[in-house]
């Protein structure tokens, strides 16, 4: 029998209830887990004795295990590899920053070292984006509330986590039930995350972000728009074609009106495909009556799997210069982060070749795990 993550949250409650236990007991023993990750039901103190046989008898403290964790030459990212009980593997990325450096206004910035975790919401993902490394390894699953939480688990215990983005592999709106699970999971005891620091990005899924701000008020949401026109989304998403770009944007309006929030847009910059200046004058015109932040993302190279290049440093400046200098939007670029460790999402898994943690390679076995898609 397949044991359960103790981390199903819904789960877990609806056993605590039939068995007429009090649910107020499952943040102590998740919080008992996190700091003692290898104890034993019997070594959680202090629970009515009810619970024990019932934890023995469905559950596991983990349903995953880390497979290898490995650090960028930087020591800035680490990419763990986590493999899932029915054998399959999910990527979570630790991200470490000092939000001290540098200069806002002249004067030094406020705050102090962080860790950001990016985890995953499915094995593989249907949405096929030709540019993403999960995208070329097909749909395998989703992910349940426990297997998403336990990277969070998993990450805690290497780096105290202040935010999370479900920017792994997957779509996180297309598994929408354990993700909105786990996100009011992590915004609860033991995790207590505020909801400010979690974003969830998606490549559009309108019916679903209609639905987002109702169920999880003030979280972040990141949209990989990724082209200001429908052809160009369709070229290297295809499954923008179910998503055509003007819904989206009626959407996105509705969204930011109910939650006056601004919405976090991300666009990949691959040479010759998205990055001239008329496209910029699109994305600007498109986004300028929004509360937008753009992300300019210098597209990550995956190898064999995509014809793809990364735009030239002058392309993504000027990019950048007419969204700030001729729309007024707020641009970012985002620094890479751990290309040595293929950093961008889904390559470490599609990857096939590899040394773990123990010796040996794992090449056909991730070969054999994953490779039909980011
Ligand atoms: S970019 Fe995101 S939505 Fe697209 S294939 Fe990759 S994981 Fe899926």
């Amino acid at each position: 029998m397949a044991y359960k993550s103790v981390f199903d949250a819904s789960a877990i409650k609806s056993d605590f209830e039939l068995a007429g236990l009090n649910p107020n007991f499952i943040p102590l023993i998740w919080k008992h887990i996190l700091q003692n990750p290898n104890c034993g039901w019997d070594e959680i103190p202090s629970l009515p004795s009810a619970a024990y046989p019932l934890l023995r008898s469905k559950y596991k403290p983990s349903t995953s295990t880390l497979h290898s964790a490995i650090d960028s030459s930087d020591q800035v990212t680490t990419k763990l590899l986590i493999k899932l009980q029915n054998g399959e593997f999910v990527e979570a990325v630790v991200m470490r920053y000092d939000t001290r450096l540098g200069k806002y206004d002249g004067k030094p910035r406020p705050g102090g070292l962080r860790s950001t975790l990016c985890v995953s919401s499915q094995v593989g993902c249907k949405m096929g984006c030709n540019f993403c490394a999960t995208g070329s390894m097909g749909f395998k699953n989703n992910l349940s509330t426990g297997e998403i939480l336990e990277q969070l688990v998993h990450a805690s215990r290497i780096s105290t986590i202040r935010n999370v983005v479900f920017m792994g592999m997957g779509e996180p709106l297309n598994n929408y039930s354990s993700v909105v699970e786990a996100i009011r999971a992590m915004t609860a005891p033991p995790f207590q995350l505020s909801p400010k620091k979690i974003t969830v990005s998606t490549v559009g899924i309108i019916h679903a972000i209609s639905k987002l701000h109702k169920d999880l008020p003030n979280l972040n949401l990141a949209v990989s728009l990724h082209a200001p026109v429908q052809d160009i989304r369709c070229q290297i998403m295809p499954a923008a074609r179910a998503f055509p770009l003007e819904r989206l944007m009626n959407t996105l309006r509705e969204y930011q009106t109910s939650s006056q929030q601004k919405i976090f847009i991300e666009y990949i910059m691959l040479d010759g495909i998205n990055d001239e200046e008329q496209h910029a004058h699109q994305l600007g015109k498109l986004l300028e009556t929004f509360q937008v932040v753009i992300n300019l993302i210098p597209f990550n190279p995956i190898g064999s799997l995509s014809s793809y290049n990364t735009s030239n440093d002058q392309k993504v400046i000027k990019f950048q210069r007419i969204l700030r200098g001729t729309y007024n939007i707020r641009t970012t670029v985002r620094k890479q982060m751990g290309q040595d460790i293929s950093g961008a999402c889904g390559q470490l898994v599609v990857n096939k070749n590899f040394t773990i943690k123990g010796g040996g390679k794992i090449m056909a076995e991730i070969r054999g795990l994953i490779l039909p898609k980011d």
